[in-house]
């Protein structure tokens, strides 16, 4: 007998630079699916706070600042596009200082509860593969396949210094350090491995091999 394939959810959690965006956008790609990296959001309501010089550990303007902008994500040439109020933002959320700004504005439950919907949005019709930190355990409880992705903080210190060489090793990992400690010890939906996610350690892997075991775990899922 054949089993029928379903497209299912699939949630991948993890701290920074642990692999999440590289293997979710390959495993999204080979089965077909959505990719939505939900950082994207929160980077986007970090970038509007820092443009309008608002502080970003202030509750009550990234509320307001995230309840009144409409983010849509858009594939562009093989890439995820984010726009903001219809503006093309994507070039303008990568660097550091607007991801700590991000991981700021994550902390107030306002903020988080104003971008929850849009997510759910995005994955209603299944078929999709959203990366961030809380997928598995509060965005998509049930969500068919959970993943959490992890690796050493040297490691993922080598990774982001590889991409971004201006910045010293040293200095990479203690902002490494410091975002894992404010996205884990936060109150609301903090980066936790959810009861019944896999967990995958990327330390000393390639991005194939990782793929690889994700689509294995997918197809269990009956993908
Ligand atoms: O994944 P990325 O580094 O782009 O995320 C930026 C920040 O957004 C994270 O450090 C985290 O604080 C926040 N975030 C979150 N929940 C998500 C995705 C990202 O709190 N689902």
């Amino acid at each position: 007998m054949i089993a029928a394939q379903v497209r299912i959810a699939i949630a991948i959690d993890g701290p920074a630079s642990s692999g999440k965006g590289t293997v979710a956008r390959f495993v999204a790609a080979r089965l077909g699916y959505s990719y939505v990296d939900t950082g994207a959001l929160y980077r986007g309501v970090g970038l509007l706070m820092l443009r309008a010089g608002l502080d970003p550990t202030d509750a009550g303007a990234a509320t307001r600042v995230a309840l009144g902008a409409r983010f849509d994500f858009e594939w562009r040439e093989g890439s995820l596009r984010l726009k903001i109020d219809g503006v093309d933002e994507t070039g303008s959320i990568r660097g550091e200082d607007v991801g700590r700004a991000a991981s700021a504005v994550a902390v107030h439950p306002g903020v988080r509860s104003a971008l929850l919907q849009a997510q759910r949005d995005l994955a209603a019709r299944g078929g999709v593969v959203m990366d961030g930190r809380d997928i598995g355990t509060v965005v998509l409880p049930n969500a068919q396949l959970k993943i959490y992705l992890d690796a050493s903080l040297e490691e993922r210190a080598r990774r982001r210094h590889a991409e971004a060489p201006g910045v010293p090793l040293d200095a990479v990992r203690q902002q490494l350090e410091a975002r894992d400690r404010q996205d884990s010890g936060r109150e609301t939906a903090p980066l936790r491995l959810a009861d019944d996610a896999e967990f995958v350690d990327t330390t000393g892997r390639s991005v194939e091999e990782v793929v690889q075991q994700v689509l294995a775990l997918a197809r269990d899922r009956g993908a």
